[in-house]
């Protein structure tokens, strides 16, 4: 059998627990036990794997980081802040993923990040309308009174607290496809796109960066397609997608098709921000004949064998 090409959208619990408070400790502790996830994909023989991750909470210390020292060191703008946890989120992937392949007696499994880059249209109404959180949750008082002393805008994120809310464009194309390619050519385990890749825009044919945050699991979708990857997969906190969420009558999705999703995102089951990115990009996926699943980050093997998760499949 051919091994599968498999573009694997890590969730924000990969790298952080809910009620950790982000130390070096515990984020290594989490990417380490991922990787071990990871590792067994591309262990098993069966599957190149190209990561990506979301990084809303390193992003939102940033910036709070930036926002606290601000009368000594000058801030450094969103996608200076993206590109710095691209690279320290993909350090300790590279570090992790090569343990595990050494203690597998594997020690030629090449690893390899790339700071990437997403291009956006700077007239996207996203502009207008920040809906992306980012960084800490937050009381409903400690919101008002962020917006009130720093400007931001707050938003309550799926029942869940208060966070910042930037703005969300939508990722038009991955500026550097051609390296992942390159690099898969060369065997390697690419971590790239992370945190939904650094916004960037055109003018004049030359590029700009832009303060904004991609969602990962759009920008995971888009660089599955233009790296031609068999299976788009994200691994989140929950086993799977769920109809009527958080209600008496919630219920698993284990296979859907196309058409019947599309239905149920009509009906309003997936929530704006958390799960309906997830299952946009699934079905957009899986409209061009491929496979998308959604699962839980502890399952991520199994839900590639269709033994857990929710599996998306073309009608
Ligand atoms: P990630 O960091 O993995 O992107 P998100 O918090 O953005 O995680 O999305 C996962 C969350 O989506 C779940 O923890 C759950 O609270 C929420 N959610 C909203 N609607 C649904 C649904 N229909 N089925 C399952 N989870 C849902
Ligand atoms: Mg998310």
């Amino acid at each position: 059998m051919n091994k599968q090409l498999v573009v694997v959208a890590l969730g924000g619990n990969a790298i952080l627990q809910p009620g950790q408070k982000g130390t070096f400790e515990e984020q290594y502790e989490n990417i380490k036990s991922t990787c071990a996830q990871l590792a067994k994909m591309v262990l098993s023989g069966n599957y190149n794997i190209v990561i990506t991750h979301g990084n809303g909470p390193q992003v939102g210390n940033l910036l709070l980081q930036n926002d606290i020292a601000k009368d000594t060191i000058p801030p450094m703008p969103l996608d200076i802040c993206g590109a710095q946890s691209q690279g320290f989120i993909g350090y300790m992937m590279q570090q992790t993923l090569n343990n595990h392949f050494v203690e597998a007696g594997q020690e030629n499994i090449p690893v390899a990040t790339i700071v990437t880059q997403v291009l956006v249209d700077p007239k996207d109404p996203a502009f207008e309308n920040p809906s992306k959180p980012v960084g800490a949750f937050y009381s409903e008082a400690e919101a008002k009174q962020l917006e009130a002393e720093k400007g931001f805008v707050m938003k309550e994120d799926a029942g869940r607290g208060w966070r910042r809310v930037v703005p969300s464009p939508q990722p038009l194309g991955i500026y550097e496809k051609n390296t992942v390619n390159d690099l898969l050519a060369a065997n390697n385990v690419i971590i790239t796109s992370g945190g939904g890749g650094i916004p960037v825009m055109l003018q004049d044919k030359k590029l700009v960066g832009i303060e904004a945050v991609i969602d990962k699991d759009r920008s995971g979708k888009v660089l599955a397609e233009s790296i031609g990857a068999d299976v788009l997969m994200i691994l989140t906190d929950v086993n799977a997608v769920k109809i009527n969420y958080g209600k008496p009558d919630e219920q698993d999705l284990s296979q859907v098709s196309v058409s019947k999703v599309e239905q149920l995102i009509s009906e309003g089951h997936f929530a704006a921000g958390s799960m309906g990115p997830k299952v946009e990009a699934c079905v957009s996926f899986a409209k061009k004949g491929k496979r998308s699943v959604i699962a839980s980050l502890h399952e991520a093997l199994e839900a590639l064998e269709g033994k857990a998760g929710t599996t998306f499949l073309p009608d």
